[in-house]
């Protein structure tokens, strides 16, 4: 990427980090009223990320890109028309969403304020894999997406739009890849990925959750591999690599989607793993790495995440992959 920026005497770091793509739009924030404050999800943590890489001089604007929404066409690559109609009518939104303070949204206030939100977000996933794809480095992040939750005909935990199925349907549709590797390592089970994906020899799910906490009963992916509570970084890691090679032969991936969350983390409210911020940064280095040695374009969706600290992790996390791309 020909990148030119004016940092005085940073401009050659400057335009060497800066070749790594990042999605964001400050649309991906929600504010309903002050009432996102009741709910465990950390409505900011999108833009707190964004901003600390901003700040750090790790996104200019040469690198971001403010993405397009997902389309009503794209959405039906997998999700059913009677369920996009659902998407119009606050208490179904409120009842997806886990949130039915939500309920008081006027319909007519619905999309502004919350779908459109997630439709940024998703077309946001989408982008970040083109940019995988096309640029040098073969790797891009969103700073938002990942919601694995989402199913064909319905919305649960905290997601209503099922981000990575759709891109890697409007992908393949395109004739872009063929094949599609999700590493999911949300301390939740994917199970909305696992269900849009299920019964297809193009896609491949890998979710590494713990069992015994939400969704129950757990779906059955390709590979999952269900963690007792109270996962160390220690124990957490030495599975992770013990999987890495082996499904990366099994799906022969043309891009790999990292549903990244941040709920392993000590502290969580809706988990019980004992991960620090430096796991979830070798974790994620582990996985990029993966990539690398398989010659394979990597995009990362944020997901999870319900602890105070859940944005700092993440965002020390992708800072510390994009230090090791400066040349
Ligand atoms: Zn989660």
């Amino acid at each position: 990427m020909n990148v030119s920026c004016s940092f005085g005497g940073d401009s050659v770091v400057q335009a060497k980090l800066s070749s790594v793509p990042i999605v964001y739009s400050p649309k991906y924030k929600i504010s309903v009223f002050g009432m996102e404050k009741f709910h465990p999800f950390d409505i900011a943590k999108y833009d707190k990320i964004y901003k600390g890489l901003k700040n750090d001089g790790y996104v200019t604007k040469h690198t971001v890109i403010d993405p397009a929404e997902v389309t009503a066409e794209e959405m039906l690559l997998v999700h059913t028309k009677e369920y996009l109609k659902s998407l119009k009518k606050t208490k179904n939104v409120a009842h997806y969403l886990e949130a039915p303070q939500l309920r008081v949204i006027p319909n007519s206030m619905l999309d502004n304020m919350l779908v459109s939100r997630f439709r940024k977000a998703s077309g946001g996933t989408i982008e970040a894999a083109r940019c995988a794809l096309k640029s040098p480095k073969k790797m891009a992040f969103n700073l938002g997406g990942g919601f694995h939750h989402a199913k064909p005909s319905s919305g649960e935990g905290f997601c209503i739009i099922a981000d990575v199925p759709i891109a890697i349907r409007v992908l393949q549709k395109e004739n872009l890849i063929k094949r599609a590797l999700v590493i999911d390592t949300d301390i939740h089970q994917g199970n909305g990925t696992i269900v849009c994906l299920q019964d297809d020899p193009t896609t491949y799910t890998f979710s590494m959750h713990e069992g015994g906490i939400y969704p129950m009963p757990k779906e059955s992916g390709d590979e999952d591999v269900e963690l007792a509570g109270g996962v160390t970084d220690t124990e957490y890691l030495k599975t992770l690599q013990g999987k890495l090679d082996g499904m990366f032969a099994k799906s022969k991936p043309d891009i790999v989607f990292h549903v990244a969350g941040c709920d392993a983390l000590d502290g969580d409210p809706l988990a019980s793993g004992k991960m620090t911020h430096e796991g979830i940064a070798m974790r994620d280095a582990m996985i990029l790495a993966a990539c690398k040695k398989h010659g394979v374009p990597y995009v990362m969706t944020l997901s999870g995440g319900y602890s105070k600290d859940a944005w700092e992790a993440q965002y020390k996390s992708i800072r510390s992959l994009l230090e090791a791309e400066v040349e």
